[in-house]
């Protein structure tokens, strides 16, 4: 079972690793929240400082690392994008265009990002029909579920 400081450990990898170029501006807290079948994460403004939250479903050891990995990088590009950040915003809608997978892809999540769908149809799905006891299920798109 995971937790917040193993959450906080893996945004400092990814930083170091896939956004070493990107200024710390603010201070980012992390943490899980929650247990939602349709939403895996968001970024927010908390006063000055800047928060991620990541599904506290994601604790479980079912979910891969991956998932957990792109979920946070994809905040970390809103961030760098001047969503819930202090950076200038350069779009005018978070997910426009599909900038967040751009950006994504470019530093180094490509084939997470195609593991991923494979793996939101495969698992996700089973997961919300056992855990959430959900009948209708909508169709699968990764960039649906993250704010
Ligand atoms: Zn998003």
């Amino acid at each position: 079972m995971r937790n917040d400081l193993w959450l906080k450990n893996r945004l400092e990898y990814l930083w170091g690793n896939h956004f070493p170029d990107v200024e710390r501006k603010n201070n980012i807290h992390i943490g899980f929240k929650g247990n939602w079948k349709n939403k895996f994460g968001h970024i927010k403004k908390k006063g000055i400082d800047s928060e991620i939250i990541v599904n506290g479903y994601f604790k479980k050891d079912v979910v891969p690392d991956y998932i957990i990995d792109l979920t946070i990088a994809h905040e970390l590009v809103h961030y760098m994008h001047g969503f819930n950040s202090p950076y200038p915003r350069l779009f005018k809608h978070p997910h426009k265009g599909g900038i967040v997978n751009k950006e994504l892809k470019k530093r180094g999540f490509k084939v997470h990002i195609k593991d991923e769908r494979r793996w939101i149809k495969e698992v996700w799905r089973t997961i919300m029909k056992e855990d959430f006891k959900e009948k209708r299920i909508r169709p699968s798109l990764s960039n649906w579920f993250r704010f």
